[in-house]
């Protein structure tokens, strides 16, 4: 079974499809890592990110791949290297929008997520995976929430807090208008781009998270589906 979840930055994507994974037994692919760690692979050769045909180089010869531990946690691996970090800092947050606008580099990048489908059971996550990489998945959903809710939650979880699981801290004012206008630039960039732009596929379902829980959102999701309802109710946790 394949398992889309697309939407913009914040929205909870990533959180959603990890706990659905470990519940249902899919395998997670994060495909924003993938462009991240593109992205991260330009800046130390010193490639600019805006150099198309630079950046297609790069992206053919890196080698990404990841590890799950058993509670689920995923570490990415660029050329070997543990990167999981160093490509959610606000330099590759900058650097990663042309580099997945570049036509080339999504041709690396689905390949490469289309291979990772043929073992089947995956829940993949980003932006283009209801439209280009999986148009036939079984179940597909675009999660959305307001821009400030999202804001709110990357602010939260940057403080080491997680709100999917209630575990909220104080968040300054500033840095969160930060996030806020950081995740405006990059919904307009990839949603305005001519190649994959973030839009949802005619057949995913809409989920507005901005209201719900964590729990609320997994409920809709697994509703979805008999058989991913059925995979979590034999989740042994
Ligand atoms: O999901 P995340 O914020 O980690 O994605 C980082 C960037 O990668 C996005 O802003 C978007 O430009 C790009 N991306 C994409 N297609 C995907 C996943 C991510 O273009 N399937």
């Amino acid at each position: 079974m394949i398992v889309a979840i697309d939407g913009p930055s914040g929205s909870g994507k990533s959180s959603v499809a990890r706990e659905i994974a470990r519940r249902c037994g899919l395998t997670y692919l994060d495909t924003g890592a993938m462009y991240r760690s593109v992205a991260l692979a330009c800046l130390k050769r010193g490639v600019d990110p805006e150099d198309a045909d630079a950046v297609a180089d790069v992206a053919r010869c890196v080698s990404i791949s990841f590890e799950t531990a058993g509670d689920g946690s995923q570490t990415v691996l660029l050329d070997g290297e543990d990167v999981s970090a160093a490509i959610r800092t606000p330099e590759v947050e900058l650097a990663v929008s042309p580099v997945s606008a570049n036509p080339a580099v999504r041709d690396v990048m689905v390949s490469l997520q289309r291979a990772v489908g043929k073992g089947g059971d995956v829940i993949a996550e980003g932006r283009d995976i209801g439209t280009v990489v999986f148009p036939a998945a079984d179940v597909k959903v675009f999660l959305s929430a307001s821009p400030e809710a999202r804001a709110r939650r990357r602010a939260v979880q940057r403080q080491g807090g997680n709100l999917a699981t209630g575990d909220s801290v104080a968040v300054d004012e500033a840095s969160e208008q930060e996030i806020l206008a950081d995740l405006v630039r990059r919904d307009t960039y990839d949603s305005s781009r001519e190649t994959s732009p973030l839009r949802p596929a005619e057949d995913a379902v809409r989920i507005d998270s901005s209201e719900l829980s964590f729990e609320e959102v997994i409920g809709a999701i697994l509703a979805l589906s008999p058989d991913l309802g059925a995979r979590a109710e034999g989740d042994a946790s």
